[in-house]
């Protein structure tokens, strides 16, 4: 049985992030833990509210859980960015390991109070989940954007992070440090890299002594990626870069086979493209130069 709680204190201590990749069908699934498989790494799959929705929130614990106890393997599930208790009630009944509970939007005294009453409920139904918490702004939507937001004012400071932290009892804190979800086109096409603030993720990780998620992390620059994680971040996100391996992975099978109408000889394309860019990320947050 592995505990995400300690495969999370074991990377730190080593000096490792742990890779989460979003899923919203068997294919993406199966790339991320075949990947993760490979590498003998611990992996995060998680799901949005939109992508559990798809799934169904029991049918994907299900699943992560068979793979988990078949392959005796440190995969773990995480309820991405929940915006209400209702649904963060349902993911923990589910099994799942850990919930992003995202009232961000929310004035600070409100975030809080949310957060604290969230981490409270969850932990009833299971002591052993993870509860992350969330301050700052870093724009939404994993999709491809055709300006970037301004995330100058929604940085977070490492007063407001150890004040959120200690008034809510988060297991995990993501903070706003130059990251942002999505990726702007010139990403995409490689031509641009997000920039991280890594003396503001070290000052925060000092402050605050929690474990650190870095969301929106698709379109970072590798050096950054190592600095943030040497700095003190201990999960990272990625899931537009996943998405579009996926789409081109798909066109691609079409374009072969034109005439082909059996699905597990068309997704096997997007299952090896997303591979590509899993195995390559988690590497990375894995030590590899
Ligand atoms: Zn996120």
């Amino acid at each position: 049985m592995h505990v995400l709680r300690d495969v999370l204190e074991q990377s730190q201590k080593n000096g490792l992030a742990i890779g989460h990749f979003n899923i919203a069908d068997m294919v993406l699934l199966k790339a991320v833990f075949a990947s993760a498989q490979e590498l003998k790494v611990p992996v995060l799959v998680g799901a949005s509210e939109g992508e559990r929705e798809f799934m169904g929130v029991r049918q994907l614990a299900a699943l992560v859980r068979s793979l988990q106890e078949e392959f005796d393997f440190p995969i773990f599930l995480n309820a991405d960015h929940t915006h209400s208790l209702v649904k963060a009630v349902d993911a923990a009944k589910a099994g799942f390991d850990t919930i992003v509970f995202d009232a961000s939007a929310l004035p600070f005294e409100q975030n809080v109070r949310q957060t604290r009453e969230a981490v409270e409920t969850l932990k009833s139904i299971n002591p052993a989940i993870l509860v992350e918490g969330e301050i700052g702004d870093i724009g939404t939507g994993s999709e491809i954007h055709e300006e970037a937001p301004d995330l100058e004012k929604g940085l977070t400071t490492p007063v407001e992070a150890k004040q959120y932290v200690e008034s809510t009892g988060i297991d995990i804190l993501a903070p706003a440090v130059g990251n942002m979800h999505g990726m702007l086109k010139s990403m995409v096409q490689g031509e641009t890299r997000k920039r991280l603030d890594i003396a503001r993720i070290a000052q925060i990780k000092s402050a605050t002594r929690v474990l650190l998620t870095l969301h929106g992390g698709s379109g970072t620059d590798d050096e950054d990626l190592r600095k943030a994680i040497a700095a003190g971040i201990n999960i990272v996100h990625i899931n537009t870069e996943l998405r579009v391996a996926w789409r081109h992975g798909l066109e691609d099978a079409l374009v072969k086979r034109p005439d082909e109408v059996v699905p597990y000889k068309i997704l096997p394309f997007a299952v090896e493209s997303v591979k590509q860019v899993a195995r390559s990320r988690l590497r990375l947050f894995n030590g590899a130069k």
